[in-house]
């Protein structure tokens, strides 16, 4: 993959080994009102607004170690900057996981992952990376260390910086450490494929899929020519037009047995035949292609977030607006990612702003950018302005971490 540091105007590069060797250097960097952009695994720097201000880059690769993982208790403390493949493995020891699946995972580090909040296909069914963050550390604008939650599950005292923190760019604070509660591993794995016929079916498919005792771990809806040929499709999918449905189901053996055979019944009696079944790895795998796909090669990747019953909407406006788009939405909770093979002509503004921001609007969403490596036209408006917050509330709060605006300036919501 394309490195994406060279978005940030960097003067220097730290790369800290100890909580109090990243306290040090935010309070150097403090006194000389410098700013400071926190470095993960490189997938994803170029995600917010581009950087305009010349400052350090404080990377965490220095800091990846285990700081305690009571497997009995199902929780892991680790270094921010453990990439999301060694945090697996390690967990993949004792039959436990992290359900986070990003891009890159050999390269992503759980830093990275709190700090975006980006969430793959099975928070649907297993829940957001801040559903799962119950313990952080972190040093401010000013170089001092602050922390919240705990080790153990049930650690309710004092504001919660968890949530606070996850999804903050890393504007707040840079993180250090964290503790997960962690889910076993899956005795069974797999996913069930079938095509439908327009975007009223899947709407259908969608809505009985909810409302059905079936527990999936991810719903997909897919269409566009990065799906063509894929193993975990039906062969009919080979149009711009087609629309694939993807059930991904895991659990004990017996569960999941009961789920496939019910979900192909109730495919059965609503028309929908030949569907395909990928069990184990092939499952696995599959899910991993999903989760990959926002970062696959392209000139613009937008992602929307709307209430689910809009999501079918949404992407067939997507599908309209731009021809040969590739879509993939976790369309359980509403997410759509759209990966577009070449830049709208009518320029960014206009058709993401005045088209896709208004349409999210009335699902009760946003449209935003996730990767543009060419950064053209991008204003606030193309890449937050979407989003219904209290930007003076963020600000506030933002002032209370980081009073000079030192950390990841400029790149985040506040105004
Ligand atoms: C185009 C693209 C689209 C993606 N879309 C999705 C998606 O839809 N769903 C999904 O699950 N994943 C997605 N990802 C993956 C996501 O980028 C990574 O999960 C995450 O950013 C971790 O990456 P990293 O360690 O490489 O962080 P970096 O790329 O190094 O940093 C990302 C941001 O986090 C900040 N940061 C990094 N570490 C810290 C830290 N320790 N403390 C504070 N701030 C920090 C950085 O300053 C930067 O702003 C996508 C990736 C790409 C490239």
């Amino acid at each position: 993959m394309n490195s994406t540091l060279a978005a940030l105007p960097l003067t220097r590069t730290c790369q800290p080994s100890s909580l109090d060797e990243v306290a040090a250097l935010i309070a150097e960097a403090s006194s000389r009102q410098t700013a400071v952009y926190p470095l993960g695994g490189d997938t994803s720097l170029d995600y917010g607004l581009p950087a305009k201000v010349e400052g350090w880059g404080l990377s965490l690769a220095g800091m990846r170690r285990i700081v305690d993982y009571p497997a009995r208790d199902m929780t892991v403390t680790v270094e921010a900057g453990m990439t999301m493949t060694e945090l697996a493995e390690l967990l993949a020891g004792e039959g436990q996981q992290l359900p986070i699946d990003v891009p890159h995972p050999d390269q992503a580090t759980i830093g990275g992952v709190v700090a975006t909040a980006f969430n793959g296909p099975r928070r649907y069914g297993l829940g957001s990376i801040r559903d799962h963050v119950i313990g952080i550390q972190a040093v401010d604008g000013r170089g001092m260390p602050f922390k919240g939650g705990g080790r153990v599950v049930k650690n309710v005292a004092g504001y919660d910086f968890c949530k606070l923190l996850t999804g903050s760019l890393g504007t707040l604070g840079v993180i250090t450490q964290m503790t997960f509660k962690l889910r076993p591993l899956p005795q069974q794995w797999a996913v069930l494929s079938t095509t439908v016929a327009d975007w009223d079916q899947a709407e259908r498919q969608l809505a009985a899929l909810v409302e059905s005792p079936l527990a999936p771990s991810a719903i997909e809806l897919l269409s566009g020519p990065a799906w063509h040929g894929h193993a975990a499709l039906p062969a009919g999918m080979s149009g711009d037009d087609s629309i694939g449905l993807a059930v991904f189901l895991e659990g004990t053996t017996a569960e999941v047995a009961w789920m496939r055979d019910e979900l192909q019944r109730r495919w059965r009696s609503d028309g929908l035949t030949r569907p395909v079944l990928l069990e184990g790895d092939h499952a696995r795998n599959a899910l991993r292609d999903m989760a990959e796909f926002p970062a696959g090669d392209a000139p613009l990747v937008l992602r929307g977030s709307v209430v689910p019953s809009y999501t079918t909407r949404l992407m067939a406006r997507a599908r309209e607006l731009f021809p040969g788009v590739s879509l993939l939405a976790h369309a359980g909770s509403g997410t759509v990612l759209m990966r577009l093979a070449q830049f709208p002509a009518e320029g960014l503004s206009r058709t993401v702003v005045a088209r896709l921001q208004s349409l999210a609007a009335a699902g009760h969403g946003h449209v935003s950018v996730l990767s543009n490596p060419a950064a053209a036209e991008m204003t606030h408006q193309c890449v937050w302005g979407g989003i219904d917050v209290p930007f003076d509330v963020m600000t506030a709060v933002k002032r209370q971490f980081d009073p000079h605006n030192l950390l990841n300036p400029g790149r985040f919501v506040y105004l």
